[in-house]
């Protein structure tokens, strides 16, 4: 039996990034870039109004600067020159006492330097000519506009190779004309619950029968995670069944397990990975619950990495949650593949038995303290998912004690949302 840390570290040697890929923008959430991406444009492209309103020159209208015809009856008034939408491009430059309308977005005509608001202004027209009345008192220069590049300039790298793109990330590739760029592959992944005494989840269990709630559940994981799944339907603990499923599986970049992997006399699983050609690298885990899990790689012309899950349900979501996740993200090229922790103060004291690292259904505590607190939930075991259906995470309690105290620091593994 090895360490949680024995089984990360096994984990980050054996399991490879598998190739990368040109990906579409269309199809790159979820996905990490494997190179920098550069832009291709100055943002903003030109200096804009980020305000509808009037272009004018701040010096205009300091104090006694303008000439008689731009002051009517003590209200500075300016000339209105042209209409400036965004998407078009000024024709004139301003002149002393004009301005030019303007929309959020569009280009400043030269020698403007700030945009006066419409909700500053009232307007005007006289013979046929447009006037604009400025009715705020300080218009400073670069007021409501943005300077050309003032985000980031062309050529400037505005992702990193190693960051997994989230949908925001996606705009700024739209914005930095990113069409395609190279990202890690997605592994595909097949799903094999395996028990004689396993019924579908749309049939009424018969005596000594359960339904697979494994199956689907981890289905429903590799799902989460984007990754297309094969779902083998249930293997019988019989060598016949369970070896031509484990073939099929073995197409796929991952196959994960569930059940006989333990010491029963219809746990078939190890003997049978082994017979199919992949390597066993760990046999159970000093983790609680799932203890039984084992993991293995099929090497050759086509590599599969192979987790054996404990049958229990909660088992087989904390082995998934812990491992199987960490060899996807390293497949998938994520420089950062462990499961994400959070430090966190437990909200009530906890009781754990044995001597293997705990990890424990739990839910966050709000309240208006900013330091984070979780709590414990009642919890029956690795068969029960009841607890689950509260949780946000996991709780690890450590191994050095079995007393933990209300206020102590402990890691929290959040599931994804
Ligand atoms: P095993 O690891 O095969 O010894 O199974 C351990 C426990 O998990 C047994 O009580 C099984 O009935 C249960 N179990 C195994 N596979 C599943 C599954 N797919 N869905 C729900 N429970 C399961
Ligand atoms: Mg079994």
């Amino acid at each position: 039996m090895i360490s949680v840390e024995d089984a990360f570290q096994r984990l980050a040697e054996q399991v490879t990034a598998l190739p990368g890929q040109r990906t579409d923008l269309s199809d790159a959430v979820g996905r990490v870039l494997v190179e920098n991406v550069a832009s291709d444009v100055d943002s903003p492209p030109h200096r804009k109004s980020v305000m509808d309103g009037f272009a004018v020159r701040s010096d205009d209208l300091l104090q006694g600067a303008l000439s008689p015809e731009n002051v009517d009856n003590g209200n500075r008034r300016l000339k209105v020159i042209e209409t400036i939408v965004a998407g078009a491009w000024p024709q004139f430059a301003l002149a002393a006492g004009e301005a030019a309308r303007i929309m959020t977005g569009a280009p400043l005509p030269e020698t403007a330097d700030a945009v006066v608001m419409i909700e500053d202004t009232r307007q005007e027209k006289v013979d046929g000519q447009d006037w604009v009345i400025v009715e705020t008192e300080s218009v400073p220069p670069g007021k409501h506009l943005m300077e050309q590049a003032s985000n980031f300039s062309k050529g400037d790298i505005v992702l990193q190779a190693g960051h997994r793109i989230r949908p925001a990330d996606i705009g700024l590739l739209a914005e930095v004309g990113a069409s395609s760029f190279f990202t890690g592959s997605r592994p595909t992944v097949a799903v094999l619950p395996t028990g004689d005494e396993l019924v579908g989840f749309e049939q009424q269990p018969g005596v000594g029968q359960i339904r697979n709630s494994n199956g689907p559940m981890l289905v429903a994981m590799a799902k989460q995670m984007g990754l297309p799944v094969t779902d083998l339907g249930i293997g019988r603990d019989m060598q016949s069944d369970l070896a031509s499923k484990i073939q099929a599986g073995l197409m796929q970049d991952v196959l994960i397990l569930s059940g006989g992997v333990s010491a029963g006399l219809m746990d078939l699983v190890p003997r049978m990975l082994s017979d199919a050609g992949v390597e066993e690298i760990f046999h159970q885990v000093a983790i609680k619950p799932g203890k039984p899990i084992w993991f293995g790689v099929q090497r050759g012309a086509h590599r599969c990495v192979v987790f054996g899950l404990p049958g229990n349900p909660v088992s087989s979501l904390v082995g998934f949650h812990l491992f199987v996740r960490t060899a996807i993200r390293q497949m998938e090229s994520d420089p950062n593949p462990l499961p994400p922790r959070l430090a966190a103060v437990l909200a009530s004291p906890h009781e754990t038995r044995g001597d293997r690292p705990t990890y424990w259904p739990g839910r966050w505590v709000i309240n208006d303290s900013i330091v984070r607190s979780v709590e414990p939930l009642i919890w029956r075991g690795s068969s029960d998912l009841l607890a689950l259906g509260l949780a946000d995470g996991l709780i690890h309690f450590p191994r050095e004690t079995n007393l933990h105290q209300a206020g102590a620091e402990v890691q929290f593994f959040p599931f994804l949302r």
